[in-house]
């Protein structure tokens, strides 16, 4: 039988359906409750004690809430890697500031320091200091945690830490997900695990993560009368929802493993083929291989293999079967 081999497809473990009942039997169908929370605590216990959770609709609302915790506000400028997901980048713009971008190294493919530090003391040059930095663990590789966040500190800049593909990849033991000032997870259909749609905010402090909850639930005041003194956002993550999270954080290790699999399979088949480059962990990286993309070494190259796979995107699975990836990784 022959089947299109998806990228990146959501994968259920079982238990999912149980917090699903268990929100529908408690008629806890809000977007806050008994799942929300588990689901926080689940994340906290698999990231760090000292990591405080607010789940969110989704990682670009966490995002969007990083911002405007780190005081980002019309005319600012906020550096972002160039080489990440749009959604990296929309919320500076949802914050009416300025994009400074910054390309990535050959190592990680992530955010490259030296090109960091130029661009701010470029910026500081001209009079201004970026209001943040957003660094992203692309692919699930671990960005250079410890030379971005050296430079960070030595100009005083906070680091908003998009780990929204690398739940599950540790730099030196460390989990990613814990490095920024803020963080902030993905749980899309596509992402290493999914709530259907859905992200977290990773706060370093009590205090912030209640201030984006504040916020993230329309920052009504406390008090009887709908007061608003602040402008809040409808960003809660669904109790329903928050029910998937917890089955899938059951799993989240099944998954990497399986994922880190697929990338050694890729590996021993194609590495014979000089043309073709995959990114290899530097010592102390960890990377959840959420994709496993590969660099070839010219542009004709990439799109006829492009094309080639576009034309033969159909496997035939009782070929494949026996040594192939684990269908929907
Ligand atoms: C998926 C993704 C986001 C956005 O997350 P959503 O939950 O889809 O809003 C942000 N940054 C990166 C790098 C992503 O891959």
């Amino acid at each position: 039988m022959n089947s299109k081999i998806w990228l990146s497809s959501p994968h259920m473990g079982g238990h999912e359906l149980d917090f699903v009942n268990e929100a529908f039997s408690t008629n806890w169908i809000a977007p806050l409750g008994p799942n929300v929370t588990g689901f926080e605590d689940d994340l906290k216990t698999f990231l760090n004690e000292d990591s405080y959770v607010a789940a969110v609709s989704a990682g670009t609302a966490a995002l969007h809430l990083a911002l405007i915790l780190s005081d980002v506000g019309p005319g600012d400028e906020v550096i972002c890697q160039s080489k990440t997901f749009s959604a990296s980048a929309n919320p500076i713009v949802y914050q009416g500031a300025t994009p400074v971008f910054v390309d990535s190294e050959r190592d990680t493919w992530n955010m490259c320091p030296i090109q960091l530090e130029r661009a701010i003391k470029d910026r500081i040059s001209k009079g201004k200091t970026p209001k943040a930095i957003i660094a992203v663990h692309l692919y699930g590789m671990p960005y250079k945690k410890e030379e971005i966040h050296a430079i960070a500190k030595t100009y005083n800049i906070p680091v908003v830490e998009d780990s929204a593909e690398a739940l599950g990849s540790s730099y030196k033991g460390q989990k990613c997900g814990t490095f920024g000032e803020f963080s902030i997870l993905s749980f899309n259909g596509n992402k290493i695990i999914t709530t259907s749609g859905g992200g977290a905010l990773v706060c370093s402090t009590k205090e912030e993560k209640e201030k984006a909850v504040f916020l993230a639930t329309q920052a009504k005041d406390k008090a009887v009368a709908y007061v608003h003194s602040h402008i809040g956002y409808n960003y809660r993550m669904s109790n329903v929802l928050a029910g998937i999270g917890r089955g899938q954080m059951m799993i989240l290790q099944d998954h990497v493993n399986k994922r880190r699999a697929n990338f050694n399979f890729y590996v021993s088949k194609l590495n014979q083929i000089k043309e073709i480059e995959f990114l290899q962990e530097p010592e102390g990286f960890y990377s959840n291989r959420w994709l496993t993309c590969i660099l070839l070494d010219n542009k004709k190259d990439q799109e006829g293999v492009r094309l080639f796979l576009e034309k033969d995107k159909y496997r035939n699975t009782s070929i494949m079967e026996t040594n192939a990836p684990a269908t929907g990784f």
